[in-house]
């Protein structure tokens, strides 16, 4: 093998497996390094953290657990009986084992069709683009790339009141892993992935109680949709606790023994799991030589332009290691556009419209900016709502909870902000990406033909309701 490549990428999650595949299809010669090792020791893992313990086995687990709670809870009202459904828990995860098999072998394939390199071991990027790697034997060898592109991705934070041991107090990895139904598990941090997570076995019959530092729940979401979503979840009986800042957790006799404080003093819960999901760190662990002349942010973020340019003259950085929203779809459109910025093309990120997405039941997604972020900022805006309890197809779907939310510019009712709480709202937000990227009105959407009966013509007259013409509602 030679050692020299135009093109070489550390990390093969969906930024960098995304950025070596785009860069070969750019006539690149294209090499990328992953050190993920399967757990007998013997291959290389493909697809980082979003195939293997991240987007798709939490996904793979929801769908389940969804599907299992509404032939639990739903069915009899829809005239289905389907008496006491069981779960194998054994059996869901190794449906879910299989899902990533599937995907992260599709990775191997997709690298051999392209022509990219695949590398075994730990790369460290040296100075003057060259890339150190480190195989599982511990033998090195040096390549040489023109440009190299940085996707070592992120770990979930670990906190010194909580450390994880691997059984009792887990991260998330963990959390998709569990053998059997926790009875009470506890989950720190009300994020994105707590409540998912939490969701996941809450559904399956385990007591919830998610404990969060903040003292509003989920502050990055518009807080119209986040009130109705947190009324939604504690419905469905997640126990939510805001502003509960966590003093200890010490596992004693097969439990963990939690102390928090909240507006109300001292507080101790009792659970048999406990999660800790207060978020991700970059990392760049033995990634960077110190003369490389890439630098980091305090955080331990690589420093990058708008175009994912780090300080090192040809050397990118995308994905989780870099600013911005800790997210596979974020890091892949990185990933593609730092891919043919090398081939001489001038692609640029939109980073105004990434959607975001929280897979509970019902969902919550939102791309664009929210009625608190436009009030900060002194902007005048109008607004539309519609609720999914109007809307004929989520009656016959049973799942009428929620609304969809679009916020419009009051002068030149340019959308601005797209919010979704209800069913499918992570398939309806796309909806609300694609307008905005083609820098639609309100209007616009509003004078569009939508199919009937579905839950997208809640959009439509979330549109409507704009300029207060809504159809369906008094
Ligand atoms: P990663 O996917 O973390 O990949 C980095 C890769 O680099 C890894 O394979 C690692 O082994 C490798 N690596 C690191 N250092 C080196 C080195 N020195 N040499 C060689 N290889 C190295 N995002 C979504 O968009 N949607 C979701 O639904 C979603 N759900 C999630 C659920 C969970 C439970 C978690 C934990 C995350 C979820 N995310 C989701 C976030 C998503 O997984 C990340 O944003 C995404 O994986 C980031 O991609 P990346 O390529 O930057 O890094």
């Amino acid at each position: 093998m030679s050692d020299k490549f135009d093109v070489i990428v550390i990390g093969a999650g969906p930024g960098g497996y995304v950025a070596a595949i785009k860069a070969a299809q750019q006539g690149l010669k294209t090499a990328c390094v992953e050190s993920w090792t399967s757990k007998d020791g013997k291959s290389q893992v493909l697809g980082g953290t979003c195939l293997n313990v991240g987007c798709i086995p939490s996904k793979a687990l929801l769908e389940v657990t969804h599907k299992f709670e509404e032939a639990s809870h739903d069915y009899e009202s829809m005239g289905i009986l389907a008496k006491d459904v069981e779960i194998n828990v054994a059996k869901m995860q190794e449906r879910k084992l299989g899902i990533v098999k599937q995907l992260t072998g599709g990775i191997a394939g997709l690298f051999k069709a392209n022509g990219v390199t695949s590398i075994h071991g730990h790369g460290k990027l040296l100075a003057n683009h060259k890339v150190e790697v480190t195989d599982k034997d511990g033998n090195t060898k040096t390549y040489e790339g023109d440009n190299v592109i940085i996707a070592t991705g992120s770990k979930p934070i670990e906190i010194p009141p909580a450390p994880f041991d691997g059984e009792h107090i887990v991260d998330s990895e963990g959390a998709l892993e569990f053998e059997e139904v926790p009875k009470r598990l506890g989950v720190i941090g009300a994020g994105v992935i707590g409540l998912e997570l939490g969701s996941v076995w809450a559904r399956l019959g385990s007591e919830v109680t998610v404990i969060e530092a903040q003292d509003k729940f989920l502050p990055v979401v518009d807080q119209q949709i986040a009130k109705d979503a947190k009324k939604q979840f504690e419905k469905q009986g997640l126990n939510i606790v805001l502003g509960a800042r966590m003093t200890g957790a010490e596992v004693k006799k097969n439990q963990v023994n939690v102390t928090y404080e909240d507006a109300n003093g001292k507080q101790e819960a009792q659970f048999d799991k406990l999660i800790v999901a207060v978020g991700r760190r970059p990392f760049t662990d033995g990634a960077i030589a110190e003369d490389s002349g890439v630098k980091m942010d305090e955080r331990g973020f690589i420093f990058v332009d708008d175009t994912c340019k780090t300080e090192a003259p040809g050397v990118w950085a995308i994905g989780d290691v870099v600013r911005g929203p800790m997210l596979a779809h974020k890091a892949s459109e990185e990933g593609v556009m730092v891919a043919e910025r090398i081939a001489g093309h001038k692609p640029q990120v939109n980073y105004d419209c990434i959607p975001n997405v929280i897979y509970t039941s019902p969902e919550v997604a939102w791309v664009g900016k929210t009625e608190e972020e436009l009030k900060a900022e002194g902007e005048e805006y109008n607004v539309g709502t519609f609720p999914f309890a109007a809307n004929g197809r989520a009656m016959a779907a049973n799942a009428t909870a929620g609304m969809i939310k679009i916020i419009a510019d009051a002068k030149t009712d340019r959308i601005l902000g797209f919010h979704a709480v209800g069913p499918q709202a992570s398939e309806i937000v796309a909806q609300g990406v694609i307008a905005m990227e083609f820098g639609s009105s309100a209007e616009d959407l509003a004078l569009t033909c939508f199919a009937h009966p579905t839950l997208s013509e809640s959009v439509h007259e979330a549109a409507l309701a704009v300029s207060g013409g809504a159809i369906h509602i008094a």
